[in-house]
């Protein structure tokens, strides 16, 4: 790895101090920021990235004959090796970019899962995946005749990896399996799981959303055979994300959208594809958009993967201790394999007023069902409140949190 090893300290001041939009004040008081898991905050370098580019480089890339098509297409190619390099995946040709893991997993859905599942396959999933890894899945099983078989999760929030035996059989097709789950923290051993699908060799698609801006990300160790996440939970811009595939399999699968740039040549009777990875990539992408997310792994790797674990893992356990102490919190998710999530109801108090609480005391977090309607009813609850954490979060935003939950729950007791 050529990433720069940070030397200093992890100086969460110093971190804050790189988020503009931190330093404001929301009904009267400093803004606490702990939805993280639903977007993040922008560092100024991806800010600036972003002003840079269309004040210097801005234009169509891949195609101008002139110097800012030249130095768009540099910048937007720079990214991608960015992305390689933070995920560690073999080659750029691997590196797809998209609007988002949704559109990530719809690609493979409609791409790969449309040529390679058939009436009666099976494709396996988890009770705690997001909808983004359930709903194109079904949309496919609709369409092919295929049946969606799901790994259930205990009491805690992890898996139940017992269940994995029965589960793979001769007709699956492929296992779809979330890293961190976004509603329990519960970071599930994805890596265990790729190599008990490899055994039947099976492939696995890893949805990232949560873990990539929790923790390293290694494709090649992991093993994964597609792998998406989004730009704009990794500190970067809405509207970019990154589908991984393996080589091997990307270049097997056929084109998703037609249009320019996907292709080399085009008649009316015949169109030949281009390479890997712009044939999934048609159109004018969001250029500035993955300029960005380049901007966003320079911050990240400067700051570093490693140290952003492990000083979450402190206001983790940090948080853990202090929300026990808030009478008539339920935490769901309990898994000691967790990171960074908090999910929880409060007794006798609905999960909206919760919310609505705390935003007037300047705290934003989120409450509903998390775009996971299936774990919801595995837990019996309508709804949670979820604080989510991020590199930029402090002690004191805990304390803070722990203390208007506990006057919430007075008021309503
Ligand atoms: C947020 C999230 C998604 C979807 O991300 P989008 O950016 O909305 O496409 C998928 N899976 C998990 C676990 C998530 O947290």
């Amino acid at each position: 790895m050529t990433a720069t090893t940070p030397t200093t300290e992890y100086s969460v001041e110093k971190i804050r101090s790189d988020f503009p939009i931190l330093q404001q004040t929301v009904h009267g008081k400093p803004l606490i920021y702990l939805d993280n898991a639903n977007t993040t905050q922008k560092p100024a370098a991806v800010l600036e990235s972003l002003a840079n580019f269309y004040s210097t480089s801005n234009s169509n890339i891949h195609r101008a004959s002139h110097m800012l098509g030249e130095r768009a297409t540099q910048a937007y190619e720079g990214a991608r090796e960015k992305v390689r390099e933070f995920i560690h995946a073999a080659s750029t040709q691997e590196v797809v970019f998209v609007r988002n893991a949704t559109e990530g997993v719809n690609l493979v859905a409609q791409t790969w899962g449309r040529t390679h599942i058939g009436k009666g396959d099976e494709i396996l999933v988890s009770a705690m995946e997001h909808h983004a890894n359930i709903v194109p899945w079904q949309m496919l099983c609709q369409e092919k005749e295929a049946i969606l078989r799901v790994i259930p999760v205990d009491d805690q929030g992890e898996l139940v990896l017992d269940a994995l035996d029965e589960l793979l059989t001769p007709r699956t097709r492929l296992v779809g399996i979330v890293h961190m789950s976004n509603v329990l923290g519960t970071v599930n051993p994805v890596q265990h799981i790729i190599q008990r699908a490899h055994a039947y060799s099976i492939p696995v698609l890893v949805d990232a959303a949560q873990s990539a801006y929790h923790m390293p990300i290694d494709v090649q160790q992991m093993d994964c055979d597609f792998l998406v996440f989004s730009g704009h939970k990794l500190y970067g811009p809405t509207g970019i994300g990154v589908l991984y595939g393996k080589k091997a399999l990307l270049q097997d699968m056929p084109p998703w959208q037609g249009g320019g740039d996907m292709i080399l040549s085009v008649s009316f009777e015949k169109t030949v594809y281009n390479d890997l990875p712009y044939r999934f990539e048609a159109g004018t992408p969001h250029i500035a958009g993955a300029v960005g997310l380049g901007a966003a792994i320079d911050w990240l790797q400067k700051t570093g993967m490693s140290r952003i674990a492990d000083y979450e893992r402190t206001l983790m356990q940090y948080g853990t201790k202090l929300l026990a102490q808030v009478d008539g919190l339920r935490m769901i998710g309990v898994s000691p394999s967790k990171a960074s999530v908090f999910s929880f109801t409060l007794e006798g108090v609905h999960p909206h007023d919760v919310g609505t609480m705390l935003d007037y005391e300047g705290i934003a977090i989120r409450t509903g069902q998390h775009c996971a309607h299936p774990l919801m009813q595995r837990f019996q609850v309508p709804a949670t409140v979820r604080a989510s954490l991020a590199c930029y979060n402090t002690h004191q935003e805990l304390d803070a949190l722990a203390e208007s939950l506990k006057s919430i729950r007075t008021m309503f007791a």
